[in-house]
């Protein structure tokens, strides 16, 4: 079970300032990420009576850190072909035929660029699609949305690895979902995008 704690509440923790157990009481502060890169406002933690410094976070704020975590996105907009938007909007139907298409283009969008940035999808898979006449054809619409920071960050990096760019890779992505989900029945993999795109 867990134990919830509040504000003003007292503890003991190893203090690793101090180099002791000390008395500790919980305070709204921000604490580091475990990465430590980059910090989260606001979270209940347990802070050194003798020295104020962060002592423990308690398992009631875990939540609330990923929060943080995901919290901060960043727009990403690209330019492509009509047709290729078409395709987008056309798979965006056949995931929720009773919700705008426009609203779940960056659920399709978010769900490929979180598995390639996880791995759960190797980045190598969009090379195929690089050569389809799909990608030809001038850029007079666009697709644009929000994605975590975290995860656009660690998508770049496996860009990186197979030299395309990002314009590159989210047409491949909208093949790469053409395929997967209007080409051939994937009834699950719908639901999933559903389920957890939302998260990214
Ligand atoms: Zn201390």
């Amino acid at each position: 079970m867990i134990k919830f704690y509040r504000e003003g509440d007292h503890s003991r923790g190893i203090c690793k300032v101090c180099k002791a157990v000390v008395d500790t009481t919980f305070k709204i502060t921000t604490v580091p990420l475990m990465s430590g890169k980059g910090k989260v406002e606001g979270v209940l933690a347990a802070a050194c009576d003798q020295c104020g410094a962060l002592v423990s976070v308690p398992q009631q704020s875990t939540a609330r850190i990923q929060e943080g975590l995901f919290g901060k996105r960043c727009r990403v907009e690209v330019r492509i072909p009509k047709h290729l938007r078409d395709i987008l909007l056309t798979i965006c139907t056949e995931i929720a035929s009773d919700v705008k298409p426009t609203e779940i283009e960056p659920f399709v969008m978010r769900y490929y660029m979180a598995h390639i940035a996880s791995n759960k999808l190797k980045v190598a898979c969009l090379k195929k699609h690089l050569r389809s006449k799909f990608l030809e054809g001038r850029a007079n619409d666009r697709v644009s949305f929000r994605v975590s920071e975290q995860i656009l960050k660690r998508f770049g990096q496996k860009l990186k690895m197979i030299k395309i760019n990002q314009t590159e890779a989210i047409k491949a992505i909208i093949l790469q979902a053409k395929m997967d989900l209007l080409d051939k029945a994937a009834p699950r993999r719908l639901r999933e995008i559903v389920l957890s795109a939302s998260a990214a």
